[in-house]
């Protein structure tokens, strides 16, 4: 995903650009605080103003009792005390756009830290990573954001591990001692077909470069795979699709 915003520092600036028909947005995102105009009139007014119009995504300094009442009259689909962490915003726009109910025509409960927290479920994840810091970095964002995480470095290890437990997701490293992902790959889907057991979702953490280590992986069985160095980013994506919905 990549993005594109334009800013408008107060709400008649917002009316304005809105009012012109060439730049279109998929999402509008609102400062509750604004001198003359503050978010809910400029909503407000957005709404009179426009019969369709993209989400909105309401920024508040203070957070107080009746906010949430305000967004849901004002409809408006999210809100946000200040700061807002970039991990938030991506699940919330995640929350608004990834969704395959998007097009309901019921009204969506506001999303909120809250929610979430809610929405997002702490998922067991196998990571299994032979480098220090990759492993050190893998489980710091996976503890942040409320995973559980156990940790194996090599696929044989991880073999072990799924003899006696299951997990929502496996993360795999290619190269490491021992036994590799995409061996331990093949083994683990050789292992849930003769035992018939859930097949467990693998995100495969490849080299950049490695274009087929990538095929190799999907060929093995792999779902998806990231990029190594690992990016916050995109690892929280690739886990707000397997575990958001
Ligand atoms: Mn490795």
């Amino acid at each position: 995903m990549g993005y594109q915003s334009k800013d408008a520092e107060s709400g008649d600036v917002a009316l304005e650009i809105m009012r012109c028909a060439e730049q279109t947005f998929d999402c509008i995102i609102l400062d509750a605080q604004m001198p003359e105009m503050d978010g809910y009139e400029l909503a407000q007014r957005l709404r009179a103003e426009h019969s369709q119009l993209p989400p909105m995504l309401m920024l508040s300094s203070s957070a107080m009792r009746g906010d949430g009442q305000r967004c849901q009259d004002a409809g408006i689909a999210g809100f946000f005390a200040k700061p807002i962490l970039a991990d938030e915003l991506l699940a919330a726009l995640h929350r608004i756009f990834g969704g395959e109910e998007t097009q309901s025509n019921t009204q969506q409960a506001l999303i909120n830290r809250h929610a979430l927290r809610e929405l997002q479920p702490q998922l067991d994840i196998l990571l299994v990573e032979d480098h220090p810091i990759n492993q050190k970095l893998a489980l710091s964002l996976l503890e942040k954001w409320g995973h559980r995480a156990t940790l194996v470095s090599n696929g044989l290890e991880a073999l072990a591990c799924l003899a006696d437990r299951r997990f929502d997701l496996i993360l795999m490293d290619i190269q490491m001692p021992v036994m590799g992902g995409v061996e331990a790959t093949l083994r683990i889907r050789e292992l849930e077909a003769t035992k018939q057991l859930l097949r467990t979702p693998i995100i495969a953490m490849t080299a950049a470069a490695m274009q087929g280590d990538r095929e190799a992986c999907i060929e093995a069985g792999m779902d998806e795979y990231i990029s190594k160095p690992i990016k916050a980013r995109e690892l929280l994506e690739k886990l707000l699709a397997f575990g958001g919905d």
